[in-house]
């Protein structure tokens, strides 16, 4: 029997483990581990040992389908793109947006965004990075200059102490927890501070359970210990950063006190005390964060603050210290290197400084959008809901926004007032049911191409089976579709890789790549400028990335969230993901391993407020917020700190985002995922 070992990157979590997938009579039928890959080193979490079972899923779209009177019909290539390109002409212009994917590859991304700017010549093309860590990229661009996660994931094994604060990272980033693990085994102490005690902070020495939305306190009251006791790094301060007494000003105020931040965080007095302590006095401190912090209207606040601590201890720069962002898709952090936001091209270059639209429509060779910020994501929700006409087509690839957004009521209202409407996807989806046209996608599994994980590793996909039926990659949709467009010109590329070098020379950060250096397992870290740079695993190490070369202290209050409990809704409500399932269940949903062993959504209680409500465990109860409700079983657990209630956002069945608010974070435009009011009521004759 003959088996076939292809080398690729899991297309789960943003840790970017590789494994090898395993092929037999052309097929892809199992995954084994590759212990070449530096980054996890052979080990895999149960989302990786199964990432080959959605791949030929018997529900896998296979041809194009086009909508006839409320139905699906099956088409032919070239029915559908004669009907996208017959409507896309008619809406080129602001009237059109367009969603990337963190999903996809780097190639691909790329290509959208170019189709947005080039072909449709609209601003309006963002991705779900909006909903996930866009604080993260304006609050660190801020601070240092660049947004991205400063360190490598096997960096954090030198830690000596660290503080992971709104990230279960031992089930959302499995293998990063392992570096956390193989530090906490040299020694180092871990602080985690979350509402939840999860399975990461059960490992921890020190646990803070904060109520959500509580995080600048929490950490004004760390920089006003560490100022009390003399533990911050005077030398980094005066040489490598400004601003710095706007923050000592804020901090040092007693509103940021250990007992005052007790009385707002619900952590005791004498844990804030230690934490600071073992942080302050470290030397070699490091933080992970991830939605917990940046899933907040004030998720660019959290990020500058953590931005703040870090600079005022001068842990940056250094081996065992740094910002570890880390990103929840596999490819969230190359969609946005790409240029798949409303404000940047690729590389992060303004879209509102007219020298790079020229540069763009050079390389092109073709005039683009205008040079303004388009619609975010979630703005284009919003436009589409509240002002219909605004935008009438929409081609979105990839995302899922009927099950990822929040307030889902209102998402379904503004998909309804879509006039025409492209999903290109491997699966029909909750927002492809909304769709004219729906377009059969390639997996990761059936094409090449790279990805950039949260440690700013770029990595290679490699194809392992054909796509089913008609199913094509998505670089060659948009090649195809160009073509019918009249941008055949614009988009002749013969493969990923054409797409890829065509990447590196526009884009400074990727300059110096190639598939041939990224065919090594330990691939390339950006920046890499040229073909002689080694990558750059550590960010920031003589200087920041500002012009000056200095980091920026902000001064940041303490601001409650958009919306916190009363008598009405007298609890909190935070969301988010499980081990077993990803994102909108698109794909471990249909992983039979998986699948059974979370199969289906709950509501986590404390205890006492169970009590108080009369709620046992695994009883159906009705979670009810001002946006909807929805019928969940409950499981009853000291886990979770009284006041505070949690739900995974995976279920279509009990979807969490039919409960949480869209208030938005004013510069990042994240939404408030983590922290919105909600009421529990037991169903009379509920089992
Ligand atoms: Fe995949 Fe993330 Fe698990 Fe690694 S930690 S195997 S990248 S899901």
């Amino acid at each position: 029997m003959e088996f076939k070992y292809v080398p690729t990157t899991c297309p789960y979590c943003g840790t970017g483990c590789g494994f090898n997938l395993v092929v037999k009579d052309k097929k892809v039928v199992g995954v084994q581990p590759w212990h070449r890959n530096p980054v996890n080193e052979g080990k895999l979490c149960p989302k990786g040992n199964y990432a080959h079972e959605f791949v030929n899923a018997p529900d896998r779209l296979t041809k194009p389908l086009i909508k006839k009177d409320g139905k699906f019909v099956e088409a032919s290539w070239d029915e559908a793109y004669k009907l996208i390109a017959e409507n896309f002409k008619k809406y080129q212009g602001e009237q059109s947006a367009c969603l990337a994917s963190a999903r996809v590859s780097n190639e691909e991304n790329y290509l959208m965004q170019k189709f947005a700017r080039a072909v449709m010549k609209t601003p309006n093309i963002d991705h779900c990075a909006r909903l996930c860590h866009a604080s993260t990229v304006v609050g660190l661009a801020g601070a240092f200059g660049s947004g991205a996660m400063t360190q490598s994931i096997a960096d954090i094994a030198e830690s000596k102490c660290i503080l992971i604060i709104g990230s279960n990272t031992f089930e959302q980033h499995p293998l990063i927890g392992r570096r956390v693990m193989q530090a906490k085994a040299k020694g180092a102490k871990i602080i985690y501070a979350d509402p939840r005690l999860t399975a990461t902070g059960k490992q921890a020495d020190l646990y803070l359970p904060f109520y959500s939305g509580t995080d600048v306190a929490l950490l004004n009251c760390f920089m006003q210990l560490i100022l009390k006791n003399g533990w911050e790094n005077k030398e980094f301060i005066a040489k490598r950063t400004k601003d710095f007494e706007k923050v000592k000003e804020i901090v040092m105020k007693d509103t940021y006190s250990p007992a005052n931040v007790a009385k707002i965080t619900g952590v005791p007095e004498k844990d804030i005390i230690t934490a600071a302590e073992w942080f302050g006095k470290s030397g070699q401190s490091a933080i992970l964060y991830s939605m917990g912090i940046t899933q907040h209207t004030t998720g660019v606040d959290n990020v500058k603050s953590i931005a703040n601590l870090q600079m005022l201890t001068g842990n940056l720069g250094r081996p065992g210290t740094g910002i570890c962002a880390l990103r929840g898709q596999n490819n969230v952090q190359g969609a946005c290197d790409m240029g798949a936001l409303a404000n940047v091209y690729s590389g992060y270059q303004s879209v509102i400084v007219p020298e790079m639209k020229k540069k763009m429509e050079d390389a092109w060779g073709c005039q683009i959008a205008e040079g303004k910020v388009g619609l975010t994501v979630t703005k284009l929700i919003n436009a589409l809901a509240d002002e219909p006409g605004k935008v009438k087509c929409v081609y979105i690839m990839g995302e899922n926004p009927m099950l990822s957004d929040p307030d889902l009521h209102h998402v379904e209202k503004g998909m309804k007032n879509i006039e025409f409407l492209v999903v290109q996807d491997i699966f029909l989806t909750e927002t492809a049911q909304f769709a004219n046209v729906v377009l059969p996608a390639a997996c990761y599994a059936e094409k090449d191409g790279t990805q950039t994980s949260t440690e700013r590793r770029v990595q290679r996909w490699r194809k392992a089976q054909d796509p089913p039926g008609e199913a094509k990659p998505d670089w060659q949709i948009f090649c195809e579709l160009a073509k019918y467009m009249g941008f055949e010109k614009q988009f002749p590329y013969k493969s990923p890789e054409d797409v890829f070098n065509e990447i590196a020379k526009v884009t400074p950060s990727y300059g110096g790549m190639s598939y041939a250096r990224l065919e090594k397992p330990e691939a390339l870290h950006w920046p890499c400028p040229t073909a002689d740079h080694p990558g750059t695993p550590i960010l920031h190490k003589e200087k920041f990335a500002h012009p000056d070369g200095l980091g920026i202290f902000t001064p940041i209050e303490w601001k409650p969230p958009a919306e916190v409990p009363d008598k009405e809704y007298p609890l909190i409500l935070t969301t988010g993901r499980c081990i077993w399932q990803w994102h909108t269940g698109t794909m471990t949903r249909r992983s039979p391993d998986l699948e059974r062993e979370e199969p289906t959504g709950w509501v986590e209680i404390n205890p006492e407020d169970a009590k108080a409500l009369g709620i046992k465990d695994k009883e159906r109860v009705k979670a009810i917020t001002r946006r909807g409700s929805i019928e969940i079983g409950a499981r009853v657990t000291a886990n979770i700190r009284k006041g505070e209630v949690f739900m995974p956002f995976h279920y279509v069945e009990c979807a969490a985002n039919i409960l949480t608010n869209n208030a938005l974070d004013p510069t990042a435009a994240i939404p408030e995922f983590k922290a919105c009011a909600i009421r529990l009521e037991k169903i009379a004759g509920a089992k």
